[in-house]
């Protein structure tokens, strides 16, 4: 094997994505399969509070659909700008950690690829998506250092 043939590059869809997909890239050889993957959490109460006296029920299912369309449209750039498939883009539902073992084991991926903020303190406590992954992945997870 020359190189990883089916990575796995998992993007939260902020402005840092470019970089983790684009490292990814530059792992790719021509044979390599890449597919992005984003995971949506789902909403599963709102409620906003306009005052102490007024309290406004949201529409969660309307809501829940608009959030995931304009994800849809962000990865669609994403996807575009890097030249992936639009059979390996991929907005999931459900836990970001969790989604993405599972979705590396289905397609028997040989490496993750995911940003790291490099946590100190308390987020190193409650840890990230980069430290969740990297606990029982089943395969090699390449963390990069997001700027
Ligand atoms: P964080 O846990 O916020 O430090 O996120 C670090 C990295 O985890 C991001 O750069 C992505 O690679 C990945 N990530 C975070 N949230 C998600 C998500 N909802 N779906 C897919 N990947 C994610």
């Amino acid at each position: 094997m020359n190189g990883f043939e089916r990575i796995i590059v998992a993007v939260d869809l902020t402005e840092e994505s470019g970089q983790v997909a684009r490292k990814a890239r530059a792992l790719a050889t021509p044979a390599s399969r890449l597919s992005l993957l984003h995971v949506t959490e789902p909403i599963n109460s709102a409620y906003f509070d306009g005052s102490p006296y007024v309290s406004v029920a949201v529409n969660v299912g309307a809501f829940d659909e608009e959030i995931m369309r304009h994800k849809e449209e962000i990865m669609a750039s994403l996807g575009d700008e890097l030249d992936i498939d639009t059979a390996d883009r991929h907005v999931l539902r459900g836990k970001p950690a969790y989604e993405i073992k599972e979705f590396a084991k289905q397609a028997q991926a040989d490496l993750i690829v995911i940003g790291t903020h490099g946590q100190k303190g308390l987020g190193l406590i409650l840890g990230s998506t980069a430290s969740s992954v990297l606990h029982g992945a089943p395969c090699d997870v390449l963390a990069v250092r997001i700027e």
